[in-house]
């Protein structure tokens, strides 16, 4: 018990897990090691390390507002937090997935760089105001394989039974675990307010298992360390479902999770273990069928229409053209409005099913003249572009970054162009003569960006026009 007081009064260790979409962890720990960064890996996680840096780098930059953490090559995520999404996908590679309290999106991206962008990845979030900052860390990271849908986690049981190959629920929680990160986190702690949200998270956990498939594997997580929040809820499920449920032994997820598994088979991750958050992973699968009745088709949303196959041919012949670019097989295209969206191909039959806030890819706009390519477009897809690609400098990254045109010295390719920086695709602009005009959406520009190191005034940059 003392080690665990004296632990939460220490300073939490800064972690982050290197972006696998973009960037090999090889390559990015090179890139930063020459920047003075300082790693030290998480044991469970590839992908994850604690990390130094100089004071005077903690000082004048913030981890967040580095070039890197713009350009998507890593997210800031506890270490802790990093294990949920391990025990549930490993090294699998599951077509159907369901994060169901999903936001901010740390474990929906990490979910997605497991599945390698590939599949179908529900991301659900019940609080509207939270959608908005997950889709743009999405985004941002070049997630692609995601539909976004705002509901109650509690309706999926009932409307898409026995859909999913694996669900994450990392449930609302009292927050126990975080109080090394926010010493208010335990302001509002009370017995009452445990057991209100003990409730909720059995039905969480309860329309999660409807939802999965037989045999699918459903992990449960919190960042609180009561027996209530935790424990107490995958057994609610074992008594309700008996032999259905089938506890899954975390004790081999990595070397020495032994020393944080419970006699059930369950990570507790107490803060002084691994001098990290406090944490809760259950594993649990789902024998048999529940043999639930499936509903009929709900209300259409607005439409996703498939495209012929001559609108198929218009875009990839404007793709090819414009950028030497062909899309990935495994994602189909559909119009809605005047957009062409690239969806996960698993969404399809639920299209009638389900109601999503936004599903996959905006790829591109139609108009009168021929298309026009989205930023989400060029950030997720733009490290396959061979054409009209314009190489920026870290001080131009800074100018686009914050809405400004870019003055160049030679005549940059004509219309539109990608641009990139240390070849990763920043976003897009125009070329009209001499000029580069900025077309970040206005949403992403950034007004307060600190100096970046490298931040070298000038214009000198590559044009890459192969
Ligand atoms: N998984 C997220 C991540 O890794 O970034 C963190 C999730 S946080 C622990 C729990 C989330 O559940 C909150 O965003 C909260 O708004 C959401 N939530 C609360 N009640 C919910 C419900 N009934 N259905 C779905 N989400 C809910």
């Amino acid at each position: 018990m003392s080690d665990f007081v004296e632990t939460c009064k220490t300073p939490l260790r800064k972690s982050i897990r290197v972006n696998t979409l973009k960037i090999s962890v090889e390559d990015f720990c090179e890139k930063m090691r020459r920047q003075q960064w300082y790693f030290t890996a998480i044991p469970w996680c590839n992908n994850g390390f604690w990390l130094q840096r100089t004071a005077e780098q903690e000082q004048s930059v913030p981890l967040g507002s580095t070039p890197e953490h713009l350009a998507g090559l890593f997210y800031i995520q506890e270490a802790s937090s990093m294990l949920p999404p391990l025990a549930l996908i490993g090294n699998a590679l599951p077509e159907t997935v369901l994060d169901m309290a999903a936001a901010p999106g740390s474990k929906t991206s990490q979910l997605s760089a497991l599945m390698q962008n590939k599949g179908l990845l529900v991301a659900n979030e019940l609080a509207a105001s939270r959608i908005k900052s997950m889709a743009a860390v999405l985004q941002r990271l070049g997630v692609t394989n995601t539909a976004i849908s705002h509901f109650d986690g509690n309706v999926f049981g009932e409307w898409l039974p026995e859909s999913f190959d694996a669900i994450l629920v990392d449930a609302p929680c009292g927050g126990e675990g975080t109080i090394r990160k926010d010493p208010d986190a335990l302001k509002n702690w009370s017995h009452e307010s445990i057991k209100s949200i003990s409730w909720v998270q059995k039905k969480l956990i309860d329309s999660a298992f409807k939802a999965l498939k037989p045999g699918g594997c459903l992990v449960y997580s919190t960042c609180t360390l009561n027996h209530q929040e935790n424990q107490a809820v995958c057994n609610h499920l074992a008594d309700i479902y008996d032999d259905a449920v089938q506890i899954e032994p975390l004790n081999n997820l990595f070397p020495g999770a032994d020393k944080a598994v419970t006699e059930e088979g369950y990570l507790h991750i107490w803060p002084q273990i691994f001098d990290s958050e406090g944490f809760f992973v259950a594993r649990l699968r789902k024998s048999r069928s529940l043999g639930l009745p499936v509903p009929g088709p709900r209300k259409a949303q607005v439409p996703y229409i498939r495209v012929t196959e001559k609108q198929q041919k218009l875009i990839n012949e404007y793709l090819f053209n414009q950028f030497g670019y062909t899309l990935p097989e495994d994602k189909s295209l559909f119009i809605k409005e005047q957009d062409f969206w690239l969806l996960p191909e698993q969404a399809a039959p639920l299209l009638s099913r389900f109601r999503f806030q936004r599903i996959g890819l905006r790829l591109a706009t139609q108009h009168k003249s021929g298309f026009r390519l989205t930023h989400d477009a060029a950030i997720a897809l733009g490290t396959g572009f061979t054409r009209q690609r314009l190489a920026l400098t870290t001080a131009q990254l800074r100018e686009y970054c914050q809405g400004r045109d870019l003055q160049v010295d030679e005549i940059p390719p004509q219309g539109e162009i990608l641009l990139t920086w240390q070849e990763q695709p920043v976003g897009m602009a125009k070329g009209l003569g001499q000029r580069v005009k900025n077309s970040l959406p206005r949403e992403l520009v950034r007004d307060n960006l600190p100096r970046w190191n490298g931040d070298i005034q000038g214009h000198n940059y590559l044009i890459q026009t192969m």
